[in-house]
């Protein structure tokens, strides 16, 4: 989608550190991290949000889920533990309007997103 920052990620216009990429989903480090390791699995496919999850498109997040666990554990977090978090929408603070899974890890987390 035009003028959609990770949708420029994905196309290479944008650099990024990947740290997994396949044919539906590319997994990168945050360029403003809030943890020692944060990194944003998001579906290649342009989806704006969780509200735009449907039967149609649910297998792409239920295959990133899969990804965000071996990710995790590539990544050592498994051990000690970890937050998966998707911002959804202007209250909650959803600044890029493509789907995005953030993962945290690498300290002792609070209730607060980071
Ligand atoms: P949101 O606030 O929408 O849940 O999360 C968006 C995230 O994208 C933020 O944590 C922000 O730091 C990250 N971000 C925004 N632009 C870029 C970029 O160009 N490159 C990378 N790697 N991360 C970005
Ligand atoms: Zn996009």
């Amino acid at each position: 989608m035009a003028d959609c920052i990770f949708c420029k990620i994905i196309a290479g216009e944008i650099p990024s550190t990947k740290v997994y990429e396949d044919d539906v989903c590319l997994a990168f480090r945050d360029i403003a991290p809030q943890a020692p390791t944060h990194i944003l699995v998001i579906p290649k496919q342009h989806i704006a949000s969780v509200a735009e999850i449907t039967a149609e498109n649910s297998n792409v997040v239920a295959h990133i889920f899969e990804k965000i666990a071996q990710i995790a554990k590539a990544e050592g977090l498994e051990e000690d533990g970890y937050r998966v978090v998707s911002n959804c929408g202007d209250a909650a603070g959803q600044t890029v309007h493509h789907l995005h899974f953030h993962i945290l890890g690498g300290k002792t987390l609070t209730l607060t997103m980071a």
